[in-house]
């Protein structure tokens, strides 16, 4: 088999080495007699990768004692509401930056639960840049202000977090872990793992302990976070694939460098996708702010849109796959994820090279 060059935004491409080793244990773990996604997540066995699973993210991302890691399940999308609810209790407000399709929909289902306010908004303009702190409102009583660290659909990145003048509380669903953190800045960072940590089905939440203690009484077991902090995130039957699956991608990340190598990593290899856009001579075109280009996903249009096609069609004769954008704002998009093999963006820059000189 030959694997091919998948640029999905998500679910996407994991190192092959982890779904070897995934294969080669997936019937029988250890001396168990049976696979982990067949036994009680109270085992000894399938405790030891949780907690091991749990300390690789504490280390990797070097995570203060402060914060608790939680495990849970629901995607990005549950943290929408979750995380209004049990921070943003009144009086108390959140502020939103409205700097992208992600941002916006995190705002819709605030405002469903808790008091929440737009900090700034890109709306009218296409989402080209994030806003800088000078920019953003904050109100009175906010308790916390809501980024998007990376906005996936639009291909745009906060560069970096300082200066906004409330504690942050942050999306890092397609950026995750490919940058360090200064987590003084931060009350609470998610995210849902199918991008750069492992398969879908699980949501990394790191929360201060002092604020996770403070869910309001009157929530559902489940949505509060204190519910997990109290159980190690084992309170119901967690995602034990997922757990045991980014477990194994955490290892490969530290065995490749951590996650300063990760973010050397993806400043390059987007590099040389924007490269191939910038030294096109117009042909291809990145329309967001130089200063904004995400790391993670990479956007651009060609001349027209019979051209964006046929770049499809002869794309996906080569193996290279995904890379139509977004449904709502059309074009190409480019994901080059953590666990994507550079060969496989070397691949795409050397397509659009000749493309663009057979067609330019
Ligand atoms: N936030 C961002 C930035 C995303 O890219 C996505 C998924 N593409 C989501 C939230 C939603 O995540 P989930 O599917 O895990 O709910």
């Amino acid at each position: 088999m030959t694997r091919a060059h998948n640029f999905c935004a998500g679910p996407c491409t994991l190192p092959e080495s982890v779904l070897q080793e995934l294969a080669d244990e997936m019937v029988e773990y250890g001396h168990s007699g049976m696979s982990v996604i067949e036994m009680s997540h109270r085992s000894a066995d399938y405790e030891a990768i949780h907690f091991r699973t749990l300390e690789l993210l504490r280390s990797l991302y070097t995570v203060p004692e402060e914060f608790d890691i939680l495990l849970l399940q629901g995607g990005a999308t549950l943290q929408f509401a979750m995380i209004p609810m049990n921070l943003a209790v009144a009086p108390q407000r959140a502020g939103y930056v409205l700097g992208g399709s992600w941002g916006r929909k995190a705002f819709a289902d605030a405002v469903k639960v808790a008091s929440a306010y737009p900090a700034w908004t890109a709306e009218g303009s296409t989402f080209t840049r994030m806003p800088a702190p000078r920019e953003v409102t904050i109100e009175p009583d906010t308790a916390y202000l809501h980024v998007t660290s990376n906005e996936t659909i639009e291909g745009t990145r906060m560069p970096d977090f300082e200066g906004f003048g409330a504690r942050l509380v942050a999306d890092m669903s397609s950026d995750y872990l490919s940058r360090p953190l200064d987590w003084s800045l931060f009350d609470l960072v998610y995210g849902g793992i199918q991008k750069n940590l492992g398969p879908a089905g699980l949501t990394v939440v790191f929360v201060r302990s002092a604020l996770a203690a403070t869910s309001p009484e009157h929530l559902p077991s489940y949505l509060r976070f204190d519910s997990h902090v109290a159980s190690d995130s084992l309170f119901n039957t967690p995602p034990v694939f997922a757990v045991w699956a980014m477990g194994k991608v955490l290892a490969w990340m530290e065995a490749s460098g951590g996650v300063p190598a990760m973010e050397k990593r993806a400043a390059e290899r987007s590099g040389l996708v924007y490269d191939a856009i910038d030294s096109s001579g117009g042909f291809y075109r990145n329309p967001v702010d130089p200063g904004y280009r995400s790391h993670m996903n990479v956007v651009f249009r060609l001349p027209s849109p019979e051209l964006e096609e046929e770049f499809l069609v002869l794309a996906e004769e080569e193996r290279l796959l995904n890379l139509r954008g977004h449904r709502s704002v059309g074009g190409i998009r480019a994901s080059i994820y953590s666990g994507l093999p550079t060969a496989s963006v070397e691949a795409l820059v050397s397509f659009m090279r000749h493309f663009a000189a057979n067609r330019g």
